[in-house]
């Protein structure tokens, strides 16, 4: 089963949860405070990418129409 990070919104607390894929937009309550105000965090691979945009990903900026920013300059 896939682990899934949360952060309480409560409390500000993160936790990983072990759950089933059907279960993946399911309330998770926290384990801190129990509050089932939470919600799922960005993947893994973003929050680890040190706030740097990933070039190719699709992602685009205003000074470009395309899905690319490595011709613009911008960034
Ligand atoms: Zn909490």
């Amino acid at each position: 089963m896939p682990i899934y990070e949360y952060v309480c919104d409560s409390c500000g607390q993160q936790f990983e949860l072990m759950r089933s894929i059907k279960d993946a937009n399911n309330t998770a309550p926290c384990k801190h405070c129990h509050s089932s105000e939470t919600h799922k965090m960005l993947s893994v691979f973003f929050a680890h990418s040190d706030g740097r945009s990933v070039e190719g990903s699709g992602h685009s900026c205003a000074n470009c129409s395309g899905g690319a920013c490595s011709g613009c300059g911008h960034h």
